[in-house]
């Protein structure tokens, strides 16, 4: 029998919104640039329908580099001796926000190394206070591996989405990634956890990661399509050189604006990301990330004294930039394509613009 061209595929992954594992090691071991553009097109045309040209803005705040884990590939890993370690208060992380309100944000990202100092009755002080001066504005954290019952205590507290990227949905990937106190497992069990709770759940992967191959990337579109996430996340591996994986390439540009693509025709209402790693390999790589079908972005609205300190990998941009700089970027950068970054909480909706019921706004 003749292969399905990968023309074909694309179309079909629009139509069907999936294919099988095979099929998908085919197009990301073979895509032709034309291809790629291709499924650019179809994946930006269903994220209009159900977004339109609206980018949602998550105001990024990392409070704290200390971490338990010992992750190969991140900067802020533990055996990292030569970071120099923060914390910020809960009267700082309540300025950043207060800043990033006036500023137009309307979701708060809580992201940090896992750091045993911050307690559970600290992280729901935090988002209590957030929620309580911003009654408008949705919390998002992201910190890691808890237990279901951690997980309860911060959504009671009135925590909404939580993102958690799974790195990679093969075991024995996971374990080349990872020290050996992590499992592909438990961050599963997470996952379900957070869930089942009712959080609005992202995950995702880094794209062309030390040992990674084609069959990997397909097991992760699998996995993310049994998963149904509300957000996916993915941005390219870059080298941090304090990490074992110093010498590592770093992922491409044209092979994570592809993912992005297949992302969105395998999870149409996603909200999907231009990471600022996808930035960091190429001064146009958020936009060409909304280009292929991203509609979220994550401007950094952590204190400028310690934005270096936050380097999960080398040449992070944006380490010297205020808050309302970042800000300003944003417009800037989007509304010349023709699109608009808004005031909004940017919910995940489940229906096409201009269906029935719009859009769910009372999602918490
Ligand atoms: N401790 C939290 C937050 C991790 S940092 C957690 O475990 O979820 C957020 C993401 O940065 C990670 O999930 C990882 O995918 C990404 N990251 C870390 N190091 C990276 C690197 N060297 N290159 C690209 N992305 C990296």
């Amino acid at each position: 029998m003749e292969k399905t061209s990968n023309m074909e595929l694309i179309e079909r992954l629009e139509r069907e919104h999936t294919l099988t594992k095979d099929e998908f090691v085919q197009l990301i071991s073979t895509f032709t640039p034309e291809e790629a553009e291709r499924a650019g097109k179809l994946a930006r045309r269903l994220t209009d329908e159900f977004y339109g040209h609206d980018i949602y803005m998550r105001g990024l705040i990392e409070f704290t580099n200390y971490c338990r884990n010992d992750c190969l590939y991140c900067g802020i890993r533990r055996s990292n001796r030569e970071l120099e370690r923060y914390r910020l208060s809960s009267e700082d992380i309540l300025m950043c926000t207060d800043e990033g309100y006036r500023l137009g944000f309307r979701t708060f990202v809580l992201q940090g190394g896992e750091d045993p100092q911050f307690s559970d009755e600290d992280i729901c002080e935090i988002v209590r206070g957030i929620k309580d001066q911003h009654p408008d504005c949705a919390v998002t954290l992201s910190i890691g591996e808890k237990t279901r019952e951690q997980y309860l205590m911060y959504f009671q507290a009135g925590a909404d989405r939580y993102l958690l990227r799974h790195e990679t949905a093969n075991e024995e990937h996971y374990r080349m990634l990872h020290p050996e106190s992590l499992s592909l497992a438990n961050r599963k069990r997470c996952l379900r956890d957070l869930k089942e709770i009712g959080y609005q759940v992202g995950t995702g992967f880094m794209v062309q990661s030390p040992y990674q191959r084609p069959e990997h990337l397909a097991e992760d579109l699998l996995f993310i399509k049994e998963l149904e996430p509300h957000m996916i996340g993915i941005g390219p591996f870059v080298p941090h050189h304090a990490t074992p994986f110093a010498e590592f390439p770093a992922g491409t540009l044209e092979m994570t604006t592809f993912l992005i693509s297949l992302l969105r025709l395998l999870v149409p209402e996603a909200l999907i990301p231009a990471t600022t790693a996808l930035g960091t390999i190429d001064p146009m790589g958020r936009e060409k990330g909304v280009l292929a079908g991203a509609n979220v972005v994550m401007p950094n609205l952590s204190p400028q004294e310690v934005r270096e300190k936050y380097m999960l990998y080398d040449n992070k941009i944006c380490t010297g930039d205020e808050a309302a700089e970042c800000r300003n970027c944003m417009d800037m950068r989007f509304k010349i394509l023709g699109y608009e970054p808004v005031v909004d909480r940017g919910d995940h909706v489940s229906r096409r613009v201009g269906e029935a019921d719009d859009k769910q706004t009372d999602l918490r």
